[in-house]
């Protein structure tokens, strides 16, 4: 089995860490007309196009105030993010037509991803770490050892304590996401209670302190569905990952193989879970009593490598 060919999985920028550390780069970076921006407010970045939303570059000249982040390097130029204050309620900066969160970003750009556009991809990489990161910040301004307010070092990849001397890093939060598939070739998708009727994915859930990804795989699908996974060499394997920086998951993808399908919902998180064949999938979607995760999505994509080829747009 090839790793999965996943569109939002090859960043085209240089995160050029060893920068981070360079006296006063950010401020060097902003009075550089070759630098671009990417303005973040509340979550959302600063965007130009309506059908397909991609985050604006921009350059840094005239710019407000607020949280500048270095995110990196491509073709010699260098990349910062401006996160402007939650409290405030900007308009768009000039150059960018709107706000949008970064899910209706990847929606607007996986066409042009999947079609390997190099412009694209820069700065879809660059929007999705923009937004992890002011995701970070904003959620850890204090040290979390003694409660004093930290400040931003490292061109803003951590925080110091000024009183106990730690400095804290971005965190990420490991998450599984599987296609949980049975000896006959059987898909299980569920739905989540609080998702619209009739939208069906794969299961997921977050890694717990101390437990490794085979664990967690089987775990979750045990908690939400009554499903056994095995434990065999291969029952579990890693197919790709995805930054899903809602605020701060990495999620991981598996295929896993069950060894007992008899279906027991948790009916907390997950109040239905169906085992499709193929041509069960094909007709409930195009029925339209069955509707899967969006294209931008390494759930779709695994049901897709699941499904033998590309699902069509209407599932
Ligand atoms: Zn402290």
């Amino acid at each position: 089995m090839h790793p999965l060919d996943l569109p939002f999985s090859r960043a085209a920028h240089d995160r050029a860490a060893h920068r981070r550390a360079e006296p006063d780069l950010v401020a060097a970076l902003r009075d550089d007309p070759t630098t671009g921006v990417l303005v973040v407010h509340r979550g959302r970045l600063a965007v130009v196009g309506h059908e397909a939303p991609r985050a604006a570059l921009l350059p840094a000249a005239g710019l407000p105030d607020g949280l500048w982040l270095f995110l990196g390097e491509s073709d010699g130029a260098a990349h910062l993010a401006l996160v402007l204050p939650e409290t405030d309620d900007p308009p768009p900066p000039a150059g960018a037509q709107s706000w949008a969160g970064l899910r209706d970003v990847a929606q607007g750009q996986v066409d042009a991803l999947a079609a390997g556009d190099l412009a694209a991809r820069l700065v879809h990489g660059l929007a999705v770490e923009a937004v992890a990161l002011a995701g970070w910040h904003a959620t850890h301004r204090r040290c979390g050892r003694c409660g004093e307010p930290t400040a931003v070092v490292q061109a803003g990849w951590a925080r110091h304590c000024p009183v106990d001397a730690r400095e804290t890093y971005p965190r990420t939060d490991p998450a599984v996401i599987m296609a949980v598939v049975d000896d006959a070739d059987r898909l299980l998708l569920g739905h989540a209670a609080t998702w619209p009727e009739g939208r069906f994915s794969t299961l997921a859930g977050f890694v717990e302190a101390g437990e490794g990804l085979e664990d967690t795989v089987r775990r979750e699908v045990a908690e939400e569905t009554g499903v056994v996974v095995g434990t065999a060499p291969g029952d579990v394997v890693y197919r790709g990952s995805q930054a899903w920086p809602f605020p701060a998951s990495l999620m991981l993808g598996f295929r896993a193989r069950a060894v007992g399908t008899a279906v027991q919902t948790d009916d907390e998180e997950v109040t239905e879970a169906r085992w499709f064949t193929r041509a069960e999938l094909a007709a409930a979607a195009s029925a339209g009593e069955v509707s899967l995760p969006g294209r931008h999505s390494i759930a779709r994509a695994l049901i897709e490598e699941w499904y033998g080829e590309g699902l069509p747009g209407s599932w």
